[in-house]
């Protein structure tokens, strides 16, 4: 019998399955559909033999001392700033737009405070920022705008930057210095030898199990568990009882080039004229010394893996459907960026994740439910002792 039955073994699904054998001493069994861990942060050295990122390219950065220092348990650090350049009007420049972007666009020499007012001259005045385009419009003005926000966002998303909510593009700042970091939290590092190795490092312990290329429906009722943690799209748990929630996907077009590295810095954004977002070169964001290097392309895709979700009013008002009728189920929890339908970087759903379990072992009483070998799908048998679990009826002691 195992007291959790985890979905997903990305960063939500580990960092619970961790804290829960660790510190609870829970017995756990995390499952994913997938042929490894790590989640949509997986990483592996390809057939050249350079450590690359399978579903994109994943930076860390956070601001929260407690995600860092959790995370720090189960690998080293190696302090790495990302930067990224856009190629604009044919010039690499940066973004986030700082002040070397405007000088070197429109060929001049202004100082923070002349681009300041350079800013100010061609921001619209918008009363209530609602939209990504009222986001950016409103700070440096529409011509900035179409070139750097406007064709990346209609690639990305499929939809006008004035569809989407204001904080999918708020991710973007504008600066008046001369900062080219892409990130400006305070803890900017990637794991020294790679996310999998930290994540294997987490799932180490006698009272995890770990099953792979298992879809949680194939084995739900054959395991007997007294709870649930779920990581997956939530509109699938519930079959798309209210429609399919949209997320948006991704194909990643990877290249090994025979030199050591492909462009200036650890990404190159194409606004414009590309039918892929951007290129990666992973060597600048994992260190690795190699005579040889692998980029990656993004090419945004509707069909696929379910990377992103979509931030919308109306996609929204769906998820809060799907939210209320997880906020019923007693034993079976939903966490992580899939399940909470929030577009969330690594460190707030390590941070979302610390909270659940924090949660979960400051409740009073022990798990007044068991899920039995046999059972149908999702049903729940009750049992009559709120306080004392648990020996499933049919006589299954667990696997
Ligand atoms: P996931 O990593 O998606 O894990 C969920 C797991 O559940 C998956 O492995 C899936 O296979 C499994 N699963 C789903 N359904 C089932 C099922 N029915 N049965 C069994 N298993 C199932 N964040 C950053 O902080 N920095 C970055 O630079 C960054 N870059 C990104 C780039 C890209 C292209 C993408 C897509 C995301 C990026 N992120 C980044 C976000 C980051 O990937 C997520 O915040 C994080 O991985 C989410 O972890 P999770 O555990 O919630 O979900
Ligand atoms: N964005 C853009 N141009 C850029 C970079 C970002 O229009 O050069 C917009 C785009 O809508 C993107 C969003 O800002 O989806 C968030 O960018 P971020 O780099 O945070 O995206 P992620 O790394 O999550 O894919």
């Amino acid at each position: 019998m195992f007291d959790y039955l985890i979905v997903g073994a990305g960063f939500a699904g580990s960092v619970l399955a961790e804290r829960l054998a660790s510190k609870a001493g829970k017995k756990v069994l995390i499952i994913d559909k997938r042929s490894h861990i790590g989640g949509n942060a997986y990483d592996y050295y390809d057939k050249a033999g350079i450590l690359i990122h399978k579903y994109g390219p994943h930076i860390f950065h956070t601001n929260s001392k407690e995600v860092f220092d959790y995370l720090g348990q189960f690998t080293e650090w190696r302090p790495y700033e990302h930067r990224v350049l856009a190629s604009v009007d044919g010039q690499l420049v940066p973004i986030p737009i700082n002040l070397t972007t405007i000088n070197k666009l429109y060929g001049l020499n202004l100082s923070s405070e002349q681009v300041e007012g350079f800013f100010e001259s061609r921001a619209e005045k918008i009363d209530r920022v609602k939209t990504s385009e009222d986001v950016v419009v409103s700070k440096v003005g529409r011509e900035l705008y179409e070139k750097f926000f406007r064709g990346y966002t209609k690639k990305q998303w499929d939809l006008d930057p004035s569809e989407l909510d204001a904080s999918v593009t708020a991710r973007v700042p504008t600066r008046v210095n001369k900062d080219d970091r892409y990130f400006t939290d305070t803890y900017q590092a990637m794991p020294l030898h790679g996310y999998t190795k930290m994540f294997e490092s987490m799932l180490n312990h006698p009272n995890i199990k770990v099953m792979l290329q298992t879809d949680y429906k194939e084995i739900v009722d054959s395991i007997p568990f007294k709870y649930m943690i779920y990581t997956g799209p939530i509109d699938s748990y519930f079959d798309y009882c209210y429609g399919k929630l949209p997320y948006r996907s991704l194909e990643f077009k990877f290249e090994t080039v025979e030199s050591e590295s492909f462009q200036p810095t650890g990404t190159v954004n194409y606004p414009n004229e590309q039918p892929y977002t951007r290129i990666t070169d992973f060597k600048y964001l994992t260190g690795q010394k190699h005579s040889k290097t692998t980029i990656v392309y993004e090419y945004p895709q509707a069909e696929g893996d379910p990377y992103y979700p979509i931030p919308r009013p109306e996609n929204a008002e769906i998820y809060r459907k799907y939210q209320q009728l997880a906020a019923q189920m007693d034993n079976t929890f939903f966490v992580g960026r899939l399940a909470t339908y929030k577009y969330y970087n690594m460190d707030q759903v390590v941070a979302q994740a610390l909270t659940l379990f924090k949660k979960l072992t400051t409740k009073t009483t022990e798990p007044a439910y068991v899920h039995t070998a046999g059972a149908a799908t999702n049903q729940k048998v009750a049992l009559l002792k709120p306080n004392g679990v648990s020996k499933p009826s049919n006589g299954i002691n667990g696997i």
